[in-house]
């Protein structure tokens, strides 16, 4: 594998397109479980606050919650919701629907009941995996949408230590539950294990990740087991991961990066991995030295949060041999204080929910600070001019397109979109990413901008029309223009521009409109700063422009 990494080092001036390097496993994901269980029954698959699960308990509740899936009916194919925080039963569920032959839906724990309707409907998700914590925001939804079943987890089943500070989220007490179409985890996971799975292929489909990709309302990526197999397989030869590593996950595991990078990586590998329900800077101190982690990917917010915890040099963290992470950039001063204090450079990649995480990684031994990396193995990365799509050299700027083995198959039932998001290029068809960049030289990409209309607030994606659209539905509103501003810690904030109704100006404050925003959507999404204005600038044809107040914004903005 080493030689395998050196070729490819040797070859990362090549501008953009890398040699074939890469065999992805004509397996499925389970497959990977299961032949790790078989070489390390006994080792820790997960350490949760103090609780360890061997390899071999894990497949086995694995496989018992798939025969519970097959009794209920679930056929190969369906899609099944996975509505829950980082967790062992997280882990569990997403194999099982894949076990089962299913679709893993996963959904955003933030997202409020209004939110979850699309995602239920546009999946056709008749049975759904929820954390208690969540439940009563799902709990109106059952029946009267086609959600039917609901298998509830509380998270403290499997967490029996306390040892260490464990958060109030893990805690908790059940909930009281009101309808019968609930069942408890456990009774569910109770049941006996059938014979009757499935077969399931690579080419099958595994997980429909949503995102708003370029525009419009969240839209599932189909992966197949194969694109999750090409990443999984790439972040492990592209790194340093073993059996032996010690994977911090931070990350949500609902998110491309974090499902790839701190799960199916190290199930693959066989690692451990040391799962977080809830981010707690001090907590994750404590954690890396307890339990030795050597692996952290993680997002720009969390390595400015973990710098900024005035006891981190009480901790000892020197396990830690690898600091990676993308969705975001991170800043380059943020690069070199985590230098100073760990010692390691940071390793940013680069992806969408579309490729399953990276199309780009920055080489282990020569990572360049706030930059998204070289195309990862197979991967031909481009830069097109997003208007006349006439292709650019090096330093010039233009949109990202992408082919490669993880790129998925298409958005789940949206043909017009798939006709605008993919492109061929001398017989090669292309993923366009909305996102413009440069590459110098030495074939490294850098993000500059971005075509598409989103915010990125520490990694996570607003949709500011999304946004607009919930600030309509408040009766003083008669404009809103929604924008990202700089933020020293997210990166971006989301920021509305509002003009209130004739009638309601003085009467209602920007606090108001910011407190009721924040009841109508996750809490990621809602604008944190609003400003009243007269009016909004508009083009001849009416369109709001938004970008006019976006430029106007940063270029106010100090640099940080
Ligand atoms: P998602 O589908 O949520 O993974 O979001 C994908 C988007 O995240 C990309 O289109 C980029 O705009 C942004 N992104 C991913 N990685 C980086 C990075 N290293 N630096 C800056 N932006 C990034």
């Amino acid at each position: 594998w080493r030689d395998v990494r050196m070729v490819h080092a040797h070859f990362a001036h090549w501008p953009v397109r890398m040699p074939t390097s890469l065999t992805v496993p004509e397996t499925t994901l389970y497959d990977n479980l299961e032949v790790t269980a078989r070489r390390y029954p006994n080792k820790t698959a997960v350490m949760y606050y103090g609780t360890a699960m061997s390899y071999r308990k894990l497949l086995q509740e694995v496989n018992r919650m798939a025969s519970y899936l097959i009794m209920q009916g679930v056929q190969k194919g369906e899609r099944i919701l996975l509505y829950m925080q980082n967790s062992p039963q997280f882990i569990i569920a997403y194999y099982a629907i894949l076990r089962a032959g299913a679709v893993v839906v996963p959904v955003n724990p933030m997202n409020m009941t209004e939110e979850l309707i699309h995602y239920i409907q546009d999946g056709n998700t008749r049975l759904g995996f929820v954390a208690q914590e969540l439940y009563s925001r799902i709990e109106p939804l059952v029946s009267t949408t086609v959600l039917e079943h609901i298998i509830l987890a509380t998270y403290s089943d499997y967490c029996q230590e306390d040892t260490l500070e464990v958060p109030d989220i893990v805690k908790a007490p059940r909930v009281a539950v009101r309808i019968s179409s609930v069942i408890s985890w456990n009774e569910a996971a109770g049941c006996d294990i059938v014979s009757n799975f499935p077969d399931t292929v690579a080419n099958d489909l595994a997980v429909l990740p949503y995102t708003s990709g370029t525009t419009g309302k969240p839209k599932g990526c189909m992966h197949p087991h194969s694109t999750i197999q090409a990443n999984t397989v790439s972040t492990v030869l592209w790194g340093t991961l073993t059996s032996e590593a010690r994977v911090l996950c931070t990350l949500p595991l609902f998110h491309v990066t974090g499902m790839v990078h701190s799960m199916h990586a190290p199930i693959y590998t066989g690692a451990t991995m040391v799962v977080l329900t809830r981010w707690e800077r001090d907590t994750v101190a404590a954690i890396i030295e307890r339990y030795g982690c050597t692996h952290w990917t993680c997002i720009s917010t969390m390595v400015v949060d973990f710098l900024a915890n005035p006891n981190l040099s009480r901790y000892d963290i020197s396990s830690l041999q690898v600091i990676d992470g993308g969705g975001a950039p991170l800043p380059e001063a943020v690069g070199k204080k985590l230098f100073d204090v760990t010692g390691l450079r940071f390793v940013e990649g680069y992806g969408l929910s579309e490729t399953m995480a990276q199309t780009h990684f920055n080489p282990m031994e020569r990572p360049k600070l706030q930059c998204l990396g070289v195309p990862a193995f197979d991967v031909d990365a481009r830069i097109i001019d997003p208007d006349t799509l006439e292709e650019k050299g090096v330093g010039e700027e233009g949109e990202i397109i992408v082919n490669g083995p993880q790129v998925c198959k298409g958005y789940w039932q949206r043909p017009e979109e798939n006709e605008q998001a993919f492109i061929e290029l001398n017989g090669k068809v292309f993923f366009r990413t909305g996102d413009i960049a440069r590459f110098d030289e030495e074939g490294y990409f850098f993000i500059v901008d971005r075509v598409k209309r989103m915010i990125n607030a520490s990694g996570f994606k607003i949709w500011p029309s999304e946004v607009e659209s919930i600030l309509y539905q408040h009766p003083s509103i008669l404009q809103a223009c929604v924008i990202g501003v700089p933020d020293e810690r997210k990166g971006e904030e989301v920021k509305a521009f509002i003009v209130l109704r004739e009638e309601q100006r003085g009467l209602t404050s920007e606090q108001e409109i910011i407190d009721w925003a924040k009841e109508q959507m996750a809490a990621y999404k809602y604008p944190r700063i609003v400003e009243f204005v007269e009016s909004l600038p508009v083009s001849g044809t009416g369109k709001i422009l938004w970008r006019k107040l976006q430029e106007a914004a940063w270029s106010k903005a100090e640099k940080y």
